[in-house]
Formats: C-alpha cells, structure tokens, sequence
C-alpha cells in the first residue's frame, strides 16, 4: 500500500520517513528517563549531539493513513542502544514498543529491518514517535511506514532473495575452496575467503543469522558487519591481483591497488569498532578509499588485459557488475529499493554474480588444461610406442621386444615353461642390396615381416631386431617340436614371393635357436641363439640350428647339435 495517495503534505513519497522529511526531531544529551515528558521538536535542521544521549523522531500521521492496512513501521538501522516506538492514537492513548542491542524479540526481520506494528484499535493513529538510545548516526536512519500485509510480502520476499543470494555465495565458495586445494592455485584461495567472507556479511547484514544467535542483535553486528565488508574488499582485491599474470600488470599499479586495500583494512576495521564520534566523515573518506581501490583494480585488470593476459578476461567479466553496484551506490541513494534491502542486497547479488562467474571462468580453464593435459599424455604415449616399433616393418623393435620379452620371461619361467628364442637372419642379404639396390632391400625385408607377424600371439612375440635380423620368442614348445617348428617358419619364409623387385631370386633364412626351462636373462639367450645362429649360416645357410642353455637337461646331448634345412 502506498501512502502517497493518501494526500500527506509533508512529504513527496509518504512511505519513507526522513528526518525533516516528515520527521521532525528532538535530542537529550543524555539517555532520557524512561517516563519523562516528551521533548520539544523542530522540524527543520539536523539533529546534533545525540551520540551519549537520546534522539527523538515524530511524525504526524495524515489523517485516515491507517484505513487501508494496519500499519506497521520498519526501520532500518541496528546501531543503538535501544529504540522505543510509540504509536499515538486520536484518543490520547500511546502504544509503546521497544527494542534493545542484545534483544531484538521478534521486531528483527529479514534485510536488516525492524519491523513494528500498529496495534489495532477503534480510533484513528495520529503519530508515531521514536526514541533512540545512543544511535551511532542520525544520517544512516531510514523508516518507512508500509501496509502489514505489504510487510509480510516484503519481508518474506527478501529473506528468500538473500536466502538464494547466500546459497550461490556458498557453492562458489565451496567450489573455489576445493579448486584452491586440488590445483593449489593462491587466487581460488582468496576468491574462497572473499565469499566466505560475504556469506558471513550478508548472514549479519541481513540479521538471518539471529535465527541462531538472538543476543547478537543490535550494534555489535553492525560492527561486525563493517568490518567484514572491508575485509571483504581487501580479499577480493587481493584475489584479483593474485589471479592476474605477475608480467601483464605493472609492479607500481599492483602496488597502488595493494596499498589501497591496506588503507581500506586500516580504516575499516576501527571504524567498525566505534559506537560514536566522527562515523560519519571516517565512513565518507572509507567510501572515497574503497572506491579508489575498485578503480586500482579496475585499471589492473585493463592493463593485464591490454597485455593479453587471459585471467584478465575472466575478471574483467566477474568485476564489472560488483563494481558498478559499489561505484553507483556511491552516487545515488538506493537504500529505499529493494522493499528497503537497498543497497546491500545489490551488493550481495553482485558478490553472488562474481563469484558464480569466476567459479564458470575457473571451470573452463580446468577443463581446457584437462583437454590439453589428455592430448599431451596420448601424444606421449604414441611417442613411446613409435619409439618401440620399427618403422619399416610395422614390427616392435629390438627396444620393444626386450621389454616384451623381460614380462614373458618372468611368466613363463614362473609357470616353470620351456622357452625359445629364435633369430632369423636373411642371408645373403648384402648382395641383394647389392644387385636389386637398397630400396628392393626394404621390400624384401618388409615381405619377410609381413611372413613372420601372423605368428605373433600370446605365447610368441615377434620382433625385427635391426638390419635383415629378425627374432621370435616362443614359449611352449620345447625339443624336436620346437625345431620342426622353426623349419617351417625356415621353409615359410623361403616360399615367399618377392617378383617385382628382385625377379625370381629365392629369399633364404637361417635360424638359430636358444631354448632354456630354467631362469634366464635376454642377453644370455641372445648370446646362445647368436652361436647357434652363426652354426646354421657355416653349415650352409637356410637351416635351423638349436643350442640349449641347460646343460644338465638329458635331451641336451640329442639335441645340442641338431641342425634343419638343405
Ligand atoms: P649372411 O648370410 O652372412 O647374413 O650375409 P648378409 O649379406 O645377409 O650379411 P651382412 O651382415 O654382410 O649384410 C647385411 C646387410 O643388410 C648389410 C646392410 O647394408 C643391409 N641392411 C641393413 N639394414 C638394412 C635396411 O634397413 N634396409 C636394407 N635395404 N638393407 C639393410
Ligand atoms: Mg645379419
Ligand atoms: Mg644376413
């Protein structure tokens, strides 16, 4: 309900009371007897000295402003002793309410309002008249008359609005708290503890956390709330330049919006402490400080930016709305909007805005490192594997094959499994480079490679060892079977076709064999099939030749000189 409409003459908006506007005042330099008689008020000036004593406010109520609605008064202000309101009636009668610093009773509401209603009765409400005890600043005080209805709307509307405004404040910090942890970055710390600190400010400002903590009620929270909005511009300030590249931002601009902060912390904090005296001019030079400040970082964030810094983008956005609330606020009243949460609820939003916009920022470039760091590993892991085959064959190296071989090895000799190495080595093989030319060379060796892959299994691991030598181990097969089955690899290899670059030249390979049930290392097998390798090429080439490395083992005499081929 509006009371303009009502005709009140004093007045251009009826629902905000003002002193002078049509608040007419009165001071006792000292705390006022409780029953004493009203003082004498003037309706013009500014009240003085009423800091160690009492304040006194009056209004006349037009005639007919209680008809619509029961009224109810809110006030919005927590800094004093103690506040008695007194409704006058057209009867004489006077209503009296009162609240205290410590006990708020159930006046408090949601947005850092007192709220008073108008007991109902048969004759008219004339006047309303406020006594304050020791108030820190007759200038902070805002009162409104409003409909009880309208109240309850208001006063619901807001706590659910700053409700859901601490709520985001809460994921953001919990968020960035988590990301400061897990990514050990210094600015999600700071961003962390500056949305801490506004859930703290905006639980205390709001007067939600009385829900809690009754005997808060009154100036010592709107002490605390003083100083935690400097603190929460320091940790802001401090996030802002933590968070910007050192080499994107000037060491003096840094300094200057470092220093700033400081000036803000050192005033902040004993103004927050004072209950009297200069609040007023301290507050106006803190408010000229911290914009001061808001513009250092403003200018921080654009020279970063200017340098192609890529933080500097992210705040640029997450900045710009709280400063144009906190800068904006500065220039005009905004303390009777937002059914009076004024300007500390667009503050609250904006902190929310901020915080929420830099925890997407923070999310983005997590993901895009993630993304980055999965295309680094997955071209590592090619690398690692490319250094592990041969690029000619497609076959792993001698590198791949002794890691291979080193895990085969283990196994096999754990399940207590014969095991053979096979080197196959292509003879003759300098004489084709030397006749069909080195590039015929490559197909040959790439057409034997492409003979001895499909052996490549569970129990045997195939391999090019370098040059035109290549190597099979095999597990499982052990003696006369182990033989025959390199004559057929032997005889495989030598049936393969290699027309169109070397005619109808046969291919031959000779292979040497070290088979061993007992543990052994790579290099002592390679050793063996190496002399059982050279055997076969004396003997003739195109043959198998075996040599066992247990020399204990019976079957060692039958087979130790055995030899395959033509
Ligand atoms: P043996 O029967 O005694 O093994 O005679 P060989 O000619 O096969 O043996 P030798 O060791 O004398 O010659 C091997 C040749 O293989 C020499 C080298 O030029 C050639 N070679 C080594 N690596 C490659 C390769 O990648 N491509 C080609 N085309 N030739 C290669
Ligand atoms: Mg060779
Ligand atoms: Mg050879």
């Amino acid at each position: 309900m509006g009371l303009a409409g009502l005709g009140w003459p004093q007045t251009a908006s009826a629902e905000v009371l003002r002193i002078g506007r049509p608040l007419c005042h009165a001071v006792s330099r000292t705390v006022a007897a409780d029953l004493g008689a009203l003082p004498t008020f003037v309706c013009s000036g500014e009240p003085q000295g009423y800091q160690k004593g009492t304040l006194w406010l009056h209004a006349m109520l037009p005639p007919g402003a209680d008809e619509r609605d029961d009224l109810s008064l809110i006030v919005h202000s927590s800094r004093f002793d103690r506040l008695v309101v007194m409704f006058s009636y057209a009867d004489g009668a006077v209503e009296r309410q009162d609240v205290r610093s410590g006990d708020f009773g159930t006046h408090w509401r949601a947005g850092g309002q007192l709220a008073f209603r108008a007991p109902h009765r048969d004759v008219p409400l004339t006047g309303v008249t406020m006594r304050f005890d020791k108030v820190a600043s007759a200038h902070l005080l805002r009162m409104r008359l409003v409909g009880r209805g309208e109240e309850s709307t208001q006063t619901t509307g807001l706590a659910t609005s700053i409700g859901a405004a601490l709520v985001l404040l809460l994921a953001g910090a919990i968020y960035n708290a988590s990301l400061a942890v897990a990514m050990r970055r210094q600015f999600s710390a700071w961003q962390a503890a500056w949305a801490t600190c506004m859930i703290v400010w905006g639980a205390c400002w709001s007067q939600l956390h009385l829900f809690f903590f009754p005997g808060m009620a009154g100036a010592i929270s709107a002490q605390i709330c003083t100083g935690l909005s400097c603190l929460a511009i320091s940790l802001a300030t401090l996030s802002a330049v933590t968070a910007l590249e050192p080499h994107c931002v000037s060491r003096w601009l840094r300094r200057t919006a470092l220093g700033l902060t400081g000036g803000v912390f050192a005033l902040g904090i004993p103004l927050s402490l004072m209950r009297s005296g200069p609040i007023d001019k301290l507050g106006g030079v803190l408010g000229i400080l911290v914009l001061a400040n808001l513009v250092a970082v403003a200018f921080c964030i654009g020279q970063a930016w200017r340098r192609g810094s890529g933080e500097a983008r992210s705040f640029a956005g997450a900045w710009a709305v709280p400063m144009l609330v906190l800068a904006s606020t500065s220039f005009f009243d905004a303390d009777a909007m937002f059914w009076g949460g004024g300007s500390q609820i667009l503050v609250l939003f904006a902190a929310a805005w901020q915080t929420l916009w830099l925890s997407v920022a923070a999310s983005r470039s997590h993901a895009r490192l993630r993304v980055e760091r999965d295309m680094a590993r997955q071209a590592e892991a090619q690398a690692q594997e490319l250094a592990r085959r041969d690029a000619l064959t497609g076959l792993p190296n001698r590198r791949g094959f002794v890691e291979r071989v080193g895990t085969v090895l283990e196994t096999s000799q754990g399940k207590g499994e014969v095991v053979a190495l096979l080197l196959i080595d292509v003879d003759w093989f300098k004489s084709i480079n030397d006749v069909y030319g080195h590039e015929a060379g490559d197909v040959v060796l790439a057409a034997i490679a492409r003979c001895i892959a499909p052996y490549e299994s569970s129990s045997c691991t195939v391999a090019r060892l370098g040059g035109e030598e290549f190597a099979m181990l095999v597990a499982g097969l052990a003696g006369f079977e182990l033989v025959r089955y390199a004559d057929t690899l032997r005889q495989q290899i030598g049936g393969c076709e290699h027309g169109d670059v070397i005619g109808h030249r046969k291919v031959t390979v000779s292979i040497g064999i070290a088979e061993t049930a007992s543990a052994a290392d790579f290099r002592a097998l390679y050793r063996l099939a190496d002399e059982a390798l050279y055997e076969a090429k004396r003997g003739g080439r195109d043959q198998v030749a075996i040599r066992l490395l247990d020399a204990a083992d019976p079957a060692a005499d039958d087979l130790d000189q055995i030899t395959l081929g033509n």
